[in-house]
């Protein structure tokens, strides 16, 4: 790196650290309790992460008093941003009321007819407390209906952090086991990079082992390596033709990319969905979803189950009042007005403009997504926009960024009052509105002048 480029690092560092002392104390001490420090790992950075004070809107806080544009809503929970004045009534009225009854409660029937009237598959429902728990039920539940053990899915797609849905995520590409998790569990799961369809299709066809097939229906990391429709109907009838279980994990695309999620927009229906996120209301919470001779497996009436012993599945918090009473209103809200049309043309000024700012610097960079989400390819090897063919340049390279690259920007973004989130991209709301994404843009070319020396050397 030349001298210009060093001096460029540590003018972004060293004016972040300024801004930012609360947080570098509290990162210090939160070191001493929490490992590296944080509770989430995209929460992992260096100097040192924001600790934020309050939200609204599209905007956050942080405890300097630092204010920002926030992309990370809420990792996806947050369509309608922070504090939705109809979602906090509902949930302070809930919260007031109780929030545990150890009983039965009219929410639960009331949210789950929600989801069965706005997601296409939905026939009933199983309620958890997170998505990690909603994809681990689908699988168990494919499993438990087909009599069948292995679980395919697509390198990097990310379906929670349970042992059966670890190698092959950002590690073990080969299948072998990260670890804490036992060889055994990572052998019933089978993980194929996503642009291999002949693969995809040999093998639901010759290894009549595979229960389910498991797919973040955008692509991985919702679209950042992008999956087309049509593969997603080659999906369907193979997995059809096989008798194998097809799992749209929806746990962000659900409610966002439209009222139904991906499966209405496209037009194909899964046998089961997981959904979490925005379906609990930016509370914690998640559902699956499905066929209902499927979730038949979880009923105590052996007459419905066809004979099959009955899954196991308590768990505290399923369909905890508080996270019901968030979630019906926002599915409310989203079910009866604009909200993910409008977020999505929030999104669509907002890729555009950051395109022409990428132009205006000359740098070849891409910017990319659908509805409400966009990534930034950072590598090269494109020449201009319109020569960007994902499938060409293949799941590693448009996974892995130049790490320090995509960590300076958001510094620097950060510097100038964005979040963006680290892979780098982000989620829009329905409270970014065209003031918002103005000042955004304006961030953004603020951002990119501070690292043009880095950029250039
Ligand atoms: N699936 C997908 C596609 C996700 O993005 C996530 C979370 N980022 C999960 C599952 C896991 O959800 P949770 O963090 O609520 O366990």
């Amino acid at each position: 790196m030349n001298t210009a480029a060093t001096k460029a690092r540590e003018h972004i560092e060293s004016t972040y650290a300024r801004r930012t002392p609360k947080s570098a104390e509290l990162s210090d001490a939160a070191g001493r309790y929490l490992p590296s420090g944080v509770v989430h790992v995209s929460r992992y950075t260096k100097p040192h992460g924001l600790y934020a004070s309050h939200a609204d809107g599209a905007r956050k806080w942080d405890i300097d008093g630092n204010e920002y544009i926030d992309y990370f809503g809420g990792h996806g929970a947050l369509l309608l941003g922070h504090n939705h004045p109809r979602v906090v009534a509902a949930a302070s009225a809930q919260l007031a009321r109780g929030t545990h009854f150890a009983a039965g409660n009219e929410l639960d029937i009331l949210w789950a007819q929600k989801i069965c009237e706005m997601v296409p598959s939905a026939e009933r429902v199983r309620f958890h407390s997170s998505g990690t728990e909603a994809t681990q039920m689908a699988v168990r539940l494919a499993r438990a209906f087909t009599g069948k053990n292995k679980l395919m899915r697509f390198h990097s797609h990310y379906h929670g952090w349970l042992d059966d849905m670890t190698s092959g995520y950002i590690s073990h590409f080969d299948g072998s086991a990260p670890i804490g998790v036992p060889a055994s569990v990572a052998a019933n799961s089978i993980s194929i990079d996503p642009y291999d369809r002949a693969q995809v299709e040999r093998l639901l066809h010759e290894d009549t082992d595979i229960a389910a097939v498991i797919v973040e229906p955008l692509g991985a990391a919702t679209g950042k390596v992008p999956i087309d429709a049509g593969f997603l109907r080659q999906l369907r009838d193979w997995t059809r033709a096989n008798d194998v279980v097809l799992i749209f994990d929806e746990v962000v695309t659900g409610f966002r990319v439209s009222p139904g999620g991906v499966q209405q927009l496209i037009d194909v229906t899964p046998d089961l969905t997981a959904l979490a996120k925005i379906v609990a209301g930016g509370l914690p919470g998640g559902a699956v979803t499905g066929r209902a001779d499927i979730l038949a497996g979880l009923d105590y009436d052996p007459g419905k189950r066809g004979k099959r012993e009955k899954i196991f599945h308590p768990g505290t918090f399923n369909a905890c009042p508080v996270s019901a009473a968030a979630g019906l209103e926002t599915l409310s809200i989203i079910q009866q007005g604009e909200a993910c049309a409008r977020a999505t043309r929030a999104a669509q000024r907002l890729r555009q403009g950051l395109a022409e700012t990428l132009q205006e610097f000359g740098l070849d960079w891409i910017v990319y997504g659908e509805a409400s989400a966009f990534h930034l390819y950072l590598g090269g090897e494109v020449a201009t926009p319109a020569d960007f063919d994902p499938e060409a340049l293949g799941r590693e390279r448009l996974y892995r960024q130049p790490a320090d690259v995509a960590r300076l920007l958001r510094l620097a973004l950060n510097i100038n009052g964005v979040d963006f989130s680290g892979w780098p991209g982000g989620l829009v709301s329905t409270a970014h509105d065209d003031a918002t994404i103005d000042a955004t843009l304006a961030a953004f070319s603020a951002s990119l002048e501070m690292l043009r020396p880095i950029l250039a050397s």
